[in-house]
């Protein structure tokens, strides 16, 4: 059977969870589209320019029959440096970019689905369209999005990578059953979160999420900011170390000293991060949010 082989190929690439679902107006859409309108997006507002595209996923990829979400996870140790500073569990500076990888891993599965579908197109997804993915691992019954806004994989929590694959391979799929959501009375994320960025449960305010604000932000953060980031240069996963579904690995050294990162060049940078997920913030951001966590502590 067609999902069986998938499924086996997927676990053999290291995925562990995989789940089908129809295009159908995404399970959590309108939360989304209220979220997006309840909060100052910053350098997120592209979130909001592609509702319609994020309501009808049919518009990536025509005639769009199946949803595929997969997971796969990522060490749950933390990155750290020789003087004691650490990043975000996903940017290890010696592995690629998890785009890359992802979508590397993702596009094996698409051949085996072009194999059985000649006729058939694929499209992988890895942050790289505009797709609910998290709703849409959730509706394929993969996980359940906790009250942090991750999903969380029973069993493995979630220090996972998302991955999607768009298909007009026309194929009988189990009927999809979504989680309830398993926090019950648990606050621990809301509680924990450094910056107050998380004010309830799943209502995220990104103006002020340390791991926004120290990737993808465009300007320089501040030193109100740099108070409340710790020894944490890159990232923020408080909301998920604190998760009782998570299981937190040992610190592991792996990054350079911050001294080094401070007086690298790029051509320094390209080759000794560059090709990690450190580029999603470039060397310039990296040395200004060093700069001011080091500031604060003198
Ligand atoms: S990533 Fe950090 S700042 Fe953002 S919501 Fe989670 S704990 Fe708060
Ligand atoms: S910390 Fe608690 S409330 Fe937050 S996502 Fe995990 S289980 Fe849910």
């Amino acid at each position: 059977m067609f999902i069986k082989e998938l499924s086996e190929k997927a676990l053999k690439l290291g995925f562990i969870a995989i789940g089908f679902s129809r295009p159908n107006i995404p399970l959590y859409f309108e939360k989304f589209k209220k979220w997006t309108n309840q909060f100052e997006m910053g350098d997120l507002a592209y979130l909001k320019r592609n509702l319609d595209i994020r309501k009808e996923p049919e518009r990536l990829l025509k005639d769009l029959k199946v949803v595929i979400s997969l997971a796969h996870p990522y060490p749950a140790n933390k990155p750290t440096t020789n003087d004691g500073y650490s990043a975000a569990r996903y940017s290890n500076p010696t592995e690629k970019d998890y785009h890359i990888k992802m979508k590397a891993l993702g596009k094996q599965l698409g051949g085996l689905i072009q194999s059985h579908f000649p006729e058939s197109r694929s499209r992988v997804c890895v942050d790289s369209a505009p797709i609910l993915e998290r709703s849409f691992a959730a509706a394929s019954g993969i996980g359940f999005i906790g009250k942090n806004n991750m999903l969380i994989v029973p069993g493995y929590g979630s220090y996972c990578f998302l991955v999607e694959i768009l298909t007009t391979a026309e194929f009988n799929i189990p009927s999809p059953r979504a989680i309830e959501n398993r926090c019950y009375s648990c606050t621990k994320c809301i509680d924990s979160c450094p910056s107050g960025a998380l004010k309830s449960p799943f209502r995220l305010d990104p103006s002020k999420c340390i791991s926004y604000l120290t990737i993808e932000y465009k300007g320089d953060i501040t030193k109100q900011t740099a108070k409340k980031m710790g020894n944490v240069f890159f990232g923020c996963d408080a909301c998920q170390e604190v998760c009782p579904f998570n299981k937190n690995g040992l610190p592991v050294v792996c990054l350079p000293d911050t001294d080094d990162i401070l007086s690298m060049d790029e051509v320094d940078f390209e080759s000794s991060m560059g090709e990690s997920a450190f580029k999603r913030a470039g060397l310039k951001k990296l040395q200004h949010n060093i700069s001011l966590i080091k500031q604060i502590k003198e």
